[in-house]
């Protein structure tokens, strides 16, 4: 039997992130994943001559002195980024809206649509403007996260002054904040609210909490970029950086199941056993509740409570597609959200986003075509209360009107279309083992609930969980700060 300081289960981001902070300690780590590459739910997969990117599509965290960028340049990661402006098209039936890098362009290009409350948009985003720089630099710089030294515990007490304002936002939604602007009556903001929400924190401006929406508001401003040749690029060169510094990693692996004996953990995978008395495994709560496999090994209220909170949240249907280039006009990777009635939830194919390859991504597509990764969410509680057949119909018609969202929002994308590829909860579970295809984490509803987790503990003695059903949560960089801080607060212990 091998033995490691430390295992890592999945090669999500939250596990990669986890396997290099412990190479990065000097720790002996393995990291065992069950398919034969890295990223899970930002990865790349091959179909045929296609490479889809499966669900994430564009990152933040690549600045100047962020954490991705950061990692990028101590590892020398052979990764290339493109850089987008506008980051993302927003699309409506009546008006299209540029989300520019840069939050002033932002806020003029909305200003120019017709009825805009220019002096009400500009002190909202001056508002969200200090709470998101507040809340990232706990980003850029994890180490200002729980597990806390007392150097940064006085780093905190000299930044205090800024959290003050955070105090009262706490229980508050995003669309009461909006609200107290006067915004919600022009249309375009409402939109573009709710839109990214859905995106980020992964519910409406109605239901979020402000604090985690009003940071998330930011995703377009803080880094973020297309990853040349598909994010399964990033995931391989950190898996190459793990290698490099001393790790060992193993594809094609599934762990199957995780026992503590005599204080050590061991974990089993396709014949072999492992043993390292620390193991983060990346999974979702659910998953590894099922890979305690010692029946004495009773799970803390934590691991309850977490599960039940994914059971709140979404699946994804999606549609996988190869379009004839010359019908695109654009050259440059590019990503649209498409709303097609805005006043209906942001899900179920009435809210889209879509993502375009470059035409430079050699590789990606066979000659004159280029790809498209589209999502939209699937509420799970409705989706599992039907039969197994029912399911596969309701599947079927959010794809419909998937394709009838493209039709009328993006025609360019939906009269090239060569090839399609659909795809739904299901087809993640197969592919991430995710039970039953849940993704996006846990919903960053209103409540206090959203800030449980921030110290981060382990769930038995020596076996952590990240990934995104983890503070901080959902993306591939908050996933990859949960693994970072995860490690850290084990490695303290
Ligand atoms: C449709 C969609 C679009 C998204 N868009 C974006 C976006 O544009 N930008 C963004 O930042 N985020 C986006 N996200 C969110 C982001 O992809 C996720 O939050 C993040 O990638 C999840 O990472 P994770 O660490 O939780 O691991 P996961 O992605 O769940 O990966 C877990 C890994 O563990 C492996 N595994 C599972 N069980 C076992 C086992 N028993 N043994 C060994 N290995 C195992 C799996 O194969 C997988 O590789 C999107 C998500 C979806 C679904």
């Amino acid at each position: 039997m091998q033995s490691f300081d430390a295992i890592v289960v999945g090669s999500g981001f939250g596990g990669l992130g986890a396997a290099l902070t412990l190479v990065e300690e000097g720790r002996r780590v393995l990291l065992l994943e069950a398919l034969n590459y890295p990223g899970g739910c930002a990865s790349t997969f091959r179909r045929g001559d296609y490479l889809f990117e499966a669900g994430a599509t564009l990152f933040s965290g690549f600045g100047e002195g962020q954490l991705m960028q950061q990692w990028i340049k101590r590892h020398q990661m052979a990764v290339e980024l493109d850089w987008l402006d506008p980051v993302i098209e927003l699309r409506a039936p009546s008006w299209r809206l540029e989300l520019s890098s840069d939050r002033r362009q932002l806020v003029n290009n909305m200003a120019e649509l017709p009825g805009a409350p220019r002096d009400g948009l500009e002190k909202f985003f001056e508002y969200q403007r200090k709470v998101a720089d507040t809340l990232w630099a706990l980003f850029d710089d994890p180490a200002l996260l729980p597990p806390l030294s007392l150097g940064v515990l006085l780093r905190h007490l000299k930044r205090s002054p800024k959290y003050l304002p955070l105090v009262s936002l706490i229980g508050r939604s995003l669309e009461s904040v909006a609200k107290s602007y006067d915004l919600l009556s022009f249309e375009p903001f409402r939109v573009y609210l709710n839109a990214l929400s859905q995106i980020t924190v992964q519910v409406s401006a109605a239901e979020a909490e402000a604090t985690f929406a009003l940071a998330a508001t930011d995703y377009c401003f803080r880094g973020t970029a297309h990853v040349r040749g598909g994010i399964g690029t990033l995931a391989n060169a950190f898996c190459e950086a793990i290698e490099k510094a001393g790790g060992q990693v193993i594809f094609a692996h599934r762990v199957n199941g995780l026992r503590n004996v005599g204080g050590d953990w061991e974990v089993a995978a396709r014949g072999d056993t492992y043993r390292a008395p620390l193991v983060f495994a990346n999974l979702l709560p659910q998953n590894l509740t099922e890979l305690l496999t010692d029946s004495s090994t009773k799970v803390g209220k934590n691991l309850l409570q977490s599960t039940k909170r994914v059971e709140e949240g979404w699946g994804a249907a999606m549609l996988y597609l190869g379009v004839e280039a010359s019908q695109i006009g654009q050259a440059s990777p590019h990503h649209l959200e498409l709303v097609a009635d805005p006043t209906m939830p942001f899900m179920k194919g009435n809210h889209l986003f879509c993502s375009v390859s470059g035409a430079e991504e050699s590789g990606r597509a066979p000659q004159g075509e280029r790809t498209v990764t589209v999502s939209t969410h699937v509420p799970m509680k409705e989706l599992l209360a039907l039969s197994s057949e029912e399911q596969g119909g309701y599947i079927q018609a959010v794809q419909e009107k998937m394709r009838g969202t493209l039709s009328i929002l993006a025609p360019e994308l939906h009269r090239a279309i060569r090839t399609e590829m659909p795809a739904s909860p299901r087809t993640f579970e197969r592919f991430t083992r995710r039970k039953h295809g849940y993704v996006g984490g846990i919903p960053r509803r209103v409540g206090l609930r959203n800030y449980q987790g921030i110290f981060p503990e382990p769930i038995l003695p020596g076996l952590y969980l990240v990934g995104d059903s983890n503070f901080p949560g959902q993306s591939t960089l908050a996933t990859a700060v949960g693994g970072q801080r995860a490690v850290k607060a084990a490695l303290r212990r």
